[in-house]
């Protein structure tokens, strides 16, 4: 397991048990990398309001044809028809977020940069995920099944595992 603090482009105060104990994030947020059932996974170990920026999406900018040649890797990420962010250098962390059916967060490419935010109000301890899209699902995800978390509930319900 890993753990690390990040420098966030916000802060903020949030109340704990009715108005007694007020906190104050300093624009840093500590996260943990875990073991999942589908991998690695990254873990906020504070709560994060909703619709705030968590983390950047990093990586060298290439062409969509570089991608298609090197077709191998599963870190790209789509800014438009022509570019894309090679996020495989270990330096970005928010490779490790996975995808969810029912995610707590969104990636958001503004220009050339992809963020991902909140959704939602994220309690300490909850793994961070956003919906990696269609293409990808049915390219990567799709084939082997989906295990987060929604789609393992509607399997375990109905039987099939
Ligand atoms: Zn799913």
């Amino acid at each position: 397991m890993v753990y690390g603090v990040l420098q966030l482009p916000w802060s903020y105060l949030f109340l704990r048990r009715a108005v007694t104990i007020r906190i104050m994030n300093k624009g840093k947020l500590r996260y943990s990398i875990k073991r999942t059932a589908h991998g690695l996974g990254f873990f906020t170990e504070e709560a994060i309001p909703s619709r705030k920026r968590i983390i950047e999406y990093t990586g060298p900018i290439i062409s969509n044809e570089e991608v298609d040649r090197r077709k191998a890797g599963k870190y790209f990420f789509g800014l438009n028809t022509k570019w894309s962010i090679d996020g495989t250098p270990r330096s970005n962390i928010a490779r490790y977020i996975n995808h969810s059916c029912r995610p707590n967060a969104e990636a958001i490419i503004s220009r050339r940069r992809v963020w991902i935010w909140s959704k939602r109000a994220i309690k300490a301890g909850e793994e961070i995920t956003y919906d990696y899209g269609k293409e990808y699902f049915n390219e990567h995800i799709k084939p082997r099944g989906c295990k987060c978390k929604k789609c393992s509930e509607n399997n375990h319900k109905s039987g099939r595992r």
